[in-house]
């Protein structure tokens, strides 16, 4: 707006520029060509009245011939348009004024057409608050002028001038003029400052389309991601289950003591290496929201115990004091929720306070907090004497891949992913871990979760199976084996050898129903994924055939253990029970040996 252009440079491209806003703009224009407009009325108005011999009038126009001249200076100078609108309404406010009271004494039709003028002009140029001071300070003058007149009352002295129809006519027409000047610019003003809108709106749309295909970008590179995790992971633990199944095997057959030693390593190894990648796999699930909490019954204190039980064992190895303390009210309570992720927070945390305590006690603590009868809230604590955690790494180490130190990864390994995949299953339920840590003390991590309470009582199953041992019964066990994997295969002959068993094999779910049509089996072990038809068609599609001794073999599910939420879709399929990969060679015979007594 003031931009300084020279004193005799009155070029308009001097103060306009695109930086000033589009309604700006048009305001200078405005005052530019209208002030043209308004000089050469005037100085037609003045030779006229000049003739008239009409001195009061003459010397108005006069005046007002130089002060527009002025305007124009004081505009084509800094560009102030706003200084120049308001000299313009003061002067046109005047002149209204002198008009009414002083040189006419009559409000004609050119008194109406300059108050429209100041009306229109002083909206446009200034804006509101200005516009209707001005038009104010015009109407209400004239307004009380005719109430006066109307009353026939004289105030002033003064023998009023009369306009000649010449007069009339040029001014008339020359307000006429710059009322639709006034309005055709603004109007042309406005359309541009429309279509500026529309451009606007348009690149804004070409841009939210190319913000949408970058969203869809990213979330198909974040699904590729997930797809590259899952289809990796399985792709590692397959041969990883060969190399625990085979370290499992070799055991069994008599080692000499340094070599029992290496395989006890071997199988160590693997299995913390499957331990990561299932880690892996199920961050990787609970980050791409395709978690599901199960609503099932169970025995939190003999859930506590199942937990607890071989990490007590690890600890007292280690010479630490294990405790598990359960609250005596949930012995005989039947609560509603997921044990497995249960099991896998209190896992975790039990897991890292042996691992980051060398010397006194872990102390586990379930204890009722509010029990409301149908509802109850149990606060769960796992707290150690290790090493403890500093204040300021208390957010850090719950997040993924983060350890409190690299002296941390280097003296105890890990990935970092524990806390993190426990902070999220509990973020998912509405829960919120808290951590109270003294460096070199120890460290207590605690966290409340509520239960629905079934009205049953419960009631301790009483094991009374007698202690698996291989007999001689097993080998005439007709077993069927769907399993596309050929060491897998390997694996599971070797370990059936030992059990006398000589199974059939069935290299996809698809010749697995093929054989079971055609010939007679006591027993499928299935695995789940498999090319040409999976294990979940193949056991509906047994399950579905006419004759009842084949649609109920009892079907054991072989499953990728990482997979939390498998066991339902296991049942729904119809099969009878399943074993994660991999399994204990003691837990299948077992399974088998409790499903083809009962079968
Ligand atoms: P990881 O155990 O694989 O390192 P976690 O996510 O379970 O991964 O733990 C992250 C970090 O939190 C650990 O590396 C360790 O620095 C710290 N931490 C967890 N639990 C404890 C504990 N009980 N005592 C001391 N530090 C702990």
């Amino acid at each position: 707006m003031s931009k300084r252009a020279g004193f005799f440079n009155v070029s308009l491209d001097k103060i306009i520029s695109n930086d000033q806003s589009f309604l700006d703009q048009a305001r200078i224009r405005l005052l530019y060509y209208g002030l043209g407009i308004v000089f050469i009325t005037l100085a037609a108005l003045f030779s006229n009245i000049y003739y008239q011999h009409e001195p009061m009038l003459t010397y108005t126009a006069l005046l007002m011939l130089v002060l527009t001249a002025v305007f124009f200076k004081i505009l084509t100078y800094n560009g102030n348009w706003s200084i120049v609108s308001h000299g313009l309404l003061i002067l046109a406010t005047l002149v209204n004024l002198t008009n009414v009271y002083y040189t006419l004494q009559n409000v004609n039709i050119i008194t109406i057409q300059l108050v429209i003028l100041v009306i229109i002009f002083s909206f446009y140029m200034l804006g509101q608050t200005y516009g209707i001071f001005y038009s104010i300070l015009n109407l209400i003058p004239v307004l009380v002028f005719l109430v006066i007149q109307y009353n026939d009352a004289y105030f002033i002295q003064h023998k009023p001038e009369e306009l000649e129809q010449s007069t009339l006519i040029i001014a008339i027409f020359a307000n006429f003029i710059l009322l639709i000047y006034i309005h055709s610019h603004f109007y042309n003003a406005f359309y541009r400052n429309i279509q500026a809108l529309r451009k606007t709106a348009e690149d804004q749309s070409d841009l939210n389309e190319k913000l949408e295909s970058a969203i869809q970008k990213a979330e198909k590179s974040s699904q590729a991601k997930s797809e590259f995790l899952s289809v990796m992971s399985h792709e590692i633990r397959t041969p990883l289950n060969a190399v625990i199944g085979m370290s499992n095997l070799l055991l069994m057959s008599n080692p000499r003591h340094d070599q029992k030693e290496n395989l006890e390593i071997l199988k160590f190894s693997g299995t913390n290496l499957l331990a990561i990648v299932n880690d892996v796999l199920d961050f990787n699930k609970i980050e791409s929201g395709k978690v599901v909490f199960e609503n099932i019954a169970f025995n939190l204190p003999e859930l506590m115990q199942s937990i607890c039980g071989g990490q007590k064992i690890k600890s007292e190895e280690k010479g630490l004091q294990f405790k598990l303390d359960v609250d005596n009210t949930l012995t005989s309570k039947v609560l509603f929720g997921d044990p497995t992720r249960i099991t896998q927070i209190i896992f975790n945390l039990v897991s890292n306070a042996i691992k980051f305590t060398k010397e006194g006690s872990v102390v586990v603590t379930t204890r009722v907090v509010e029990d409301r009868h149908n509802m109850i809230t149990v606060n769960f604590s796992v707290k150690d004497t290790g090493i403890g955690i500093d204040q300021s790494n208390i957010d850090t180490i719950f997040e993924p891949f983060a350890q409190e130190s690299i002296t941390t990864t280097r003296q105890y390994g890990g990935t970092g992913l524990g806390l993190a995949i426990i902070k999220r299953l509990l973020e998912l339920q509405g829960l919120k871990m808290h951590v109270n840590s003294v460096v070199g003390k120890g460290s207590e991590f605690t966290f409340n979760m509520e239960f629905p309470v079934s009205t049953e009582v419960y009631v301790p199953k009483i094991d009374n199976k007698l202690p698996f041992q291989a007999n001689d019964t097993l080998s005439h066990l007709r077993m069927l084996i769907a399993e596309d994997n050929v060491v897998n295969v390997m694996l599971m002959k070797k370990l059936l050898s030992k059990w006398n068993i000589t199974p059939t094999i069935a290299e996809n779910g698809e010749r697995a129903v093929q054989l079971v049509q055609y010939g007679n089996f006591d027993i499928i072990l299935m695995d789940l994924q498999m090319p040409i038809m999976n294990g979940f068609d193949a056991a509906i599609e047994i399950r579905k055939m006419p004759d009842p001794r084949k649609a109920n073999i009892p079907i054991i599910a072989l499953t990728a253990s990482a997979l939390f939420d498998i066991r339902e879709r296991v049942y729904n399929s119809g099969m009878n029970d399943y074993v994660s990969k991999p399994f204990k060679p003691e837990e299948l015979l077992e399974k088998i040996q409790s499903l083809t007594i009962t079968a």
